[in-house]
């Protein structure tokens, strides 16, 4: 029988959900596929990127792990493509390549003074809290009041984790250098910034409901941002989502506030135009233009400018994805070039034969994690229908991968690795009463997951 040998490089949830369906799809040949990812310990942004106060959502984790922990599937971590290991190396070992590496980056905002003291993007605060081994474990929480740029969910986790007391953290799984940081945070002021009014904002009601039950933290809404006109009113009316975030919104209007020793301003209409600084090019305020709907659901500026002042700014306005060593990239958009996740060469529109793309790295960095499943469903039809293009490796054999790795001096991690980490995550949390402590410092994940 034919058999498949497939490397997946990227093990967020694109990557094992690809694995999973693969193995459950009804085909004429054996698989056996190898699941690489340049972090030690798999599940991406699920790990890496969803809030530690999102308990629910941190528990798709136990589902991709019951798929790992089947057995079929061989992890590879702490190996990453384009250093680790080359498109030609895959093509020596396997019949075919699925990438599943997401998008880690900041999209970029252009404004005057972007590149300020004291501004940041989003996913490098998301990755310090969710202690990724990569990013300084010192992040610098200075500012009384901070500026959010951005109308997304991601721009509401990094408002809810600068607004929300630490302690009130401790029961998630945050590392302790990132309980005393946020403990130490003299804020008092986090205002969201979004270009356009409540009713086109891309976060969702429920992410918006859960600011309005921080403890002492005061929701601040603008009266003069709900002077709706008839597309609004009708967004409201004809769609469900927008109903319930127009009906939270409307709720903190009527709130008391004055209270609470921290507030969250959310300010609409309000497109970012410069950020200012002080004398030693500091952050000092973000400037913003007023905007106003211009009937089709759109905004346009109104000419007046406003400032507010702040002494940290945090831009959340997209992720986006980082080209790969020898794969075609689509530079605009951040992503592979592809047709339904079959690779295409962008000089000639015509397939790349073996390499395949899925999850945030195929379509851009939009939808949740559940979305990465339909996708990971489109392209698996493919490598399947494409069983006679596949490439033709000269070492399929299992071990050769292996060898391969060993004899480069790589420290790989294994999935009973990640069992040795889970384990010792969950025993660092127990004398504290926390269901895990992460461990944040590469070389540590590395020696606990090889039990050295
Ligand atoms: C801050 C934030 C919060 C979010 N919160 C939620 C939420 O609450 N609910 C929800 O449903 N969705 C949420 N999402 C969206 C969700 O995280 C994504 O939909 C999903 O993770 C995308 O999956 P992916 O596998 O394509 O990418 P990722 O999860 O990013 O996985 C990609 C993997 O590829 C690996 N990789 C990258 N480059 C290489 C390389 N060169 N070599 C080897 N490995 C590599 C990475 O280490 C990573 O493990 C959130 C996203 C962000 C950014």
């Amino acid at each position: 029988m034919t058999k498949l040998r497939l490397a997946i490089v990227g093990a967020g949830p694109a990557g094992i959900y690809a694995a999973d369906i693969l193995l459950k799809a009804e085909r004429s040949f054996d698989v056996s596929i190898d699941l690489f990812d340049h972090l030690p310990a798999p599940y991406g942004l699920v790990r890496y990127g969803v809030a530690p106060d999102h308990p629910r959502i941190k528990g798709i984790i136990t589902a991709l792990r019951d798929v790992l922990d089947r057995g079929d599937i061989r992890i590879f971590g702490n190996v990453r493509f384009g250093t680790d290991l080359t498109l030609d190396d895959l093509k020596q070992h396997y019949n075919a390549v699925i990438f599943a590496t997401g998008a880690v980056h900041d999209a970029d905002l252009r404004i005057p003074g972007i590149e300020a003291a004291g501004s940041y993007g989003a996913a490098e605060f998301v990755s310090w809290f969710d202690g990724h081994p990569d990013y300084p474990r010192e992040w610098p929480l200075e500012a009384e009041s901070v500026a959010v740029v951005g109308n997304g969910n991601v721009a509401l986790d990094v408002a809810r984790m600068l607004a929300k007391h630490a302690d009130d953290l401790l029961p998630t799984e945050i590392p302790a250098n990132v309980y005393d940081g946020l403990k130490a945070s003299p804020v008092t002021d986090v205002h969201v910034f979004g270009r356009r009014g409540p009713t086109s904002v891309k976060f969702t009601p429920l992410e918006l409901r859960e600011l309005g039950e921080l403890r002492d933290v005061d929701m601040v809404v603008y009266d003069e941002d709900f002077d709706y006109d008839d597309h609004a009113r009708e967004s409201v009316a004809g769609n469900k989502q927008i109903m319930v975030i127009d009906r939270v919104l409307q709720s903190w209007r009527a709130r008391e506030v004055g209270q609470a020793s921290r507030r969250l301003h959310l300010h609409f209409y309000a497109k970012p135009v410069e950020v200012l600084t002080d004398a030693s090019g500091r952050v000092s305020a973000l400037k913003y233009e007023r905007t106003r709907p211009d009937g089709q659901g759109g905004v346009v500026g109104t000419g007046e400018f406003r400032e507010t002042p702040v002494q940290a700014l945090y831009r959340a306005v997209g992720y986006f994805g980082s080209p790969l060593p020898g794969v075609p990239f689509d530079e605009k958009h951040g992503v592979i070039p592809n047709h339904e996740g079959q690779v295409i060469n962008p000089d000639n529109n015509e397939q790349v034969y073996g390499v395949y793309a899925t999850g945030w790295i195929k379509r851009g960095p939009v939808g949740l994690i559940g979305h990465t499943k339909s996708d990971a469903m489109e392209t698996i039809e493919h490598v399947i229908n494409d069983v006679g293009n596949w490439w033709t490796p000269a070492s399929p054999s299992e071990a050769s991968v292996v060898e391969l790795l060993e004899s480069r001096g790589i420290r790989y991690t294994t999935l009973d690795g990640w069992h040795a980490l889970d384990e010792h995550e969950i025993a660092l949390g127990e004398p504290e009463g926390r269901a895990r402590i992460k461990v944040v410092d590469r070389d540590e994940m590395v020696a606990v997951s090889r039990r050295e």
